[in-house]
């Protein structure tokens, strides 16, 4: 019931979610459209191997922003 309402409320917040998001282990940057086997962005190699759901290093890594930003690195080394 808690659970719920917390869910409900991080919708409201905002209106985007990390629906689409992707993230990059070649340049760890997050991004959205490379459709889960490429990189977002035209400077990186990044391919399906490199690519991963935000939720899914998001649940390894629960320091890192619900949300991501576009060019900022999200490193998990070390973390
Ligand atoms: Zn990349």
């Amino acid at each position: 019931m808690e659970e719920k309402s917390v869910q409900k409320k991080s919708q409201l917040a905002g209106g985007d979610s990390a629906a689409g998001w992707q993230w990059c282990g070649q340049c760890e940057r997050a991004s959205k459209g490379g459709a889960g086997y490429s990189c977002g962005y035209d400077d990186c190699e990044g391919y399906i191997g490199n690519i991963w759901t935000w939720e899914y290093v998001r649940k390894q890594h629960p320091h890192l922003p619900e949300v991501p930003e576009y060019d900022v690195i999200y490193s998990i080394k070390g973390a």
